[in-house]
């Protein structure tokens, strides 16, 4: 291969005690999580907007973790809650709650700006700064260049874990048997929707919510409602066997026309990592998006004016990396509900691997038996193994691939950030190392700043 060598020297254009790299939902509450604890806080972020895939890969609703009684494992989550209802940003149903992909960004960006945190957009890390097992800084390029950003402690909110790589550090990636990442998706939102007809296509399998609709299905055994119509198109030529893989369309908040579909799934380009995969991703999914929308054309009622009103900027990414922590958090530990003094978010979502069929079953947790059937995350799936100073949070933690499935969550990754700032404030206070024992004193802080667990 030809190759060039790139070399320039670079003005160090800022400082703070704690970088945390990476604005979606774990970069969010960790940076601001450090800087209430009261330690200078700088966030960078590659696109213009907060909030990653929450916002950019419209990602609009969070899942519950099912612990019974749905605690909060972060107070930063109530705050976010309550600042996005008064904006009109989010929808409550039961335990979930669903969020305007375009006025959740507002939010995220007063929350950072209220605690102090130094915001950078549209800026990317492309390397680190490194003294012996130390980062000492991050190589970001902006519009006016390369510079170099300090800090004392760093935290990799990238949800690929680029950070970490880049500072050296070891991590796995996809599926253990065949190597494959999770199917990704690429988002769209479709508008012009009459709900009221549409759910009268299929009025068991298409729900309706104060004028909003609800639908999902994966088509292996059609029988009636959605399933059936989406086999019929299938054999018709009209859908793909893709397309019936996942399929699954969403209420919003604010817009009584539009659906937002957590589809097409996308099977032949899956790692986030790989550049030719996310353009692929981009141009197979509009494809996709194109047909469905054909699709719903010709047969459900209410899309007579239906549009595309908008696609992902952001490709929708499950799983890529997970990178190698003090604790790498398996599958044995989930299965078996393993709790933790340093406990820094607790969940009993399924191990929810996409695609078509897979060697996970139920079977696992058979012949377990307890009253707090939820597993934890301790603290050390955050310190990134091998270097002094550098924490990870949100999607890429510490854990295989089944355990990724299940804590990829939002509520999951809004906990990971919170602990991640937390500890990273600390660390900075009292020039300590990621590896020093902190997680209990963490854990402890996040309930009194009001973060809820089960007990
Ligand atoms: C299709 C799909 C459907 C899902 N459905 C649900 C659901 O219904 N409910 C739920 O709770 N969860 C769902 N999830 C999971 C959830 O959305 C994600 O796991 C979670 O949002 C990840 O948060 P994060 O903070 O780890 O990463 P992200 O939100 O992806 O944030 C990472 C941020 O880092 C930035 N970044 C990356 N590299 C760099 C770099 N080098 N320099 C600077 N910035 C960088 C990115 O631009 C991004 O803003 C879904 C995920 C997908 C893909």
């Amino acid at each position: 291969m030809k190759q060039y060598v790139f070399n320039q020297t670079c003005d160090v254009c800022a400082s703070a005690d704690v970088v945390v790299v990476g604005g979606g939902t774990a970069g969010v509450f960790a940076a601001v999580a450090a800087a209430k604890e009261g330690v200078s806080v700088i966030l960078t972020e590659k696109f213009g907007s907060l909030g990653g895939s929450a916002t950019m890969a419209l990602v609009t609703p969070t899942m519950s973790t099912c612990v019974e009684g749905a605690p909060q494992n972060s107070y930063l989550g109530k705050e976010l809650e309550t600042r996005a209802l008064a904006a009109g940003a989010m929808t409550l149903r039961g335990v979930s709650r669903y969020y305007d992909p375009t006025l959740l960004p507002v939010v995220l960006e007063q929350m950072v700006t209220d605690a102090g945190v130094k915001l950078f957009l549209y800026t990317d890390v492309i390397d680190v700064v490194k003294e012996g097992t130390a980062v000492r800084g991050i190589f970001v390029r902006d519009k006016a260049g390369i510079h170099v950003i300090e800090g004392k402690m760093f935290v990799d909110c990238t949800g690929d874990g680029d950070l970490s790589v880049l500072a050296g550090a070891a991590y796995t990636k996809g599926n253990p048997k065949t190597g494959k990442n999770q199917p990704i998706s690429l988002r769209y939102l479709v508008s012009g929707v009459d709900m009221q007809a549409f759910h009268e296509t299929a009025p068991d399998s298409i729900s309706l919510w104060d004028g909003c609709a609800y639908a999902s299905c994966t088509v292996q055994v059609p029988h009636n409602g959605v399933e059936k119509i989406m086999a019929d198109a299938r054999d018709a030529g009209d859908l793909t066997p893709e397309d019936l893989a996942y399929w699954q369309v969403f209420t919003l908040p604010n817009r009584p026309d539009t659906l937002a579909c957590n589809c097409p799934e996308i099977f032949d380009y899956v790692d986030g990592t790989d550049p030719h995969d996310l353009t692929n991703a981009q141009l197979v999914g509009k494809q996709a998006a194109m047909r469905q929308l054909a699709f719903y054309k010709k047969y459900f009622h209410g899309f007579e004016k239906a549009y595309i009103s908008g696609f992902a900027p952001m490709v929708g990414i499950r799983e890529s990396r997970e990178i190698a922590a003090d604790h790498i958090m398996t599958l044995a530990e989930a299965t078996q509900y393993t709790k933790y003094p340093d406990a820094v978010a607790q969940t009993n979502y399924p191990i929810d691997i996409h695609g078509f069929g897979d060697e996970y079953t139920d079977e696992h947790v058979k012949g377990i038996e307890t009253d707090k059937p939820y597993f934890e995350i301790p603290f050390g799936s955050l310190v990134v193994r091998d270097l002094d100073n550098l924490f990870v949070a949100g999607r890429c933690i510490g854990c295989d691939f089944f355990v990724q499935a299940a804590i990829r969550i939002m509520p999951t990754c809004r906990s990971t950030g919170e602990a991640a700032g937390i500890g990273a404030a600390i660390c900075a206070k009292e020039a300590r190392s990621a590896h020093d024992n902190i997680g209990v004193r963490v854990h402890k802080t996040m309930v009194q700043r009001g973060a809820d667990f089960d007990i």
